[in-house]
């Protein structure tokens, strides 16, 4: 009995042990970048220096790029006559102000398309930064700041807090001087999801609402109802010119960039999924569903919608 027991302490000690010791390598692995050399910039995007990219949108839109970094972050600075807007600021394993410094003497307030760690990680480095307040949001202000308890996901840095210096309206239009964008609340990746309209140049910013590669319909706060709410709410205020430009690449779509029909597609499968007629493409480790042939939508084996 005494040897049995002892048996089962010695296999316990040893199961933690190895799940602590995967779980450290899962986060060196992932925390670790992307060989500067082996990457290839899209088209329009140069390196500039060596972790971060510049894509000239247009004179006063830039994507700032992240491709050494496993999930290839793009941020988006959106000038106009009297302020910019930074549009997420990355997971923060660089600082971003001299990038932002280099494009605008304006004064520059950042947003984050939402509270995940790998948007928010330069926040603090900035004086200004605006939220839109929802409810979600709100829960998570401490007296040091606003701190997501979805910081750390899959990483080993800590992302440190910030203070909001200016609450926004969900539907709210955003004045940059001579250039105004639309704020629409857009839930489904996760609950406090924004994504910003730029009508006069058809330009809309979508955060993790969509992008090229894999979508995550599995975080914490995730969900599938609303999103296909969104996504339809997201359709029915624009014109269907606009081009898409999402936070993420991938290598086989290095540009975070996509066309206006990836909505539709998108609305597609949400569809199929909330009726139950969804049919994925891998079961295991991660239910695969294809959108379109720039998009996957990933879910937990067993997660229903
Ligand atoms: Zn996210």
């Amino acid at each position: 009995m005494k040897n049995l027991r002892k048996t089962v302490v010695i296999t316990s000690v040893v199961l933690v042990l190895a799940a602590m010791a995967s779980i450290t390598l899962v986060g060196v692995l992932l925390t670790s970048d992307i060989d500067q050399d082996s990457i290839e910039l899209s088209n329009g995007e140069n390196w500039f220096d060596d972790w971060y990219t510049v894509t000239r949108i247009d004179n006063q839109t830039f994507a700032i790029g992240e491709p050494r970094y496993w999930q290839k972050n793009y941020n988006y600075l959106i000038v106009g006559q009297s302020r910019a807007l930074l549009f997420d600021t990355g997971p923060g394993v660089r600082d971003i102000t001299k990038v932002t410094r280099s494009l605008t003497q304006l004064p520059v307030t950042v947003m984050s398309s939402h509270p995940h760690y790998d948007h928010i990680g330069n926040n603090f480095r900035f004086d200004r930064v605006a939220w839109v307040r929802v409810p979600s949001i709100l829960s998570e202000l401490t007296d040091d700041g606003f701190q997501p308890t979805f910081t750390r996901g899959f990483t080993l840095r800590t992302i440190p807090p910030f203070k909001i210096s200016e609450w926004l309206q969900p539907e709210q239009e955003i004045d940059l001087g001579q250039r105004r964008l639309q704020i629409f609340h857009v839930p489904g990746h996760e609950e406090g999801s924004f994504a910003l309209l730029d009508a006069d140049r058809q330009q809309l910013f979508t955060g993790d609402f969509i992008y090229p590669g894999w979508l995550v319909a599995f975080s914490p706060t995730s969900d599938l109802h609303e999103y296909l709410r969104s996504v339809l709410y997201l359709i029915s205020h624009t014109s269907g010119s606009e081009t898409i430009y999402g936070a993420h690449a991938v290598a086989a779509h290095p540009s975070p960039v996509l066309p206006h029909s990836a909505l539709e597609d998108l609305e597609e499968l949400l569809e199929a999924l909330n009726s139950g007629t969804a049919i994925p493409r891998q079961r295991f480790p991660m239910r695969v569903f294809t959108v379109n042939a720039d998009m996957d939508l990933h879910l937990f084996p067993f997660q229903g919608p």
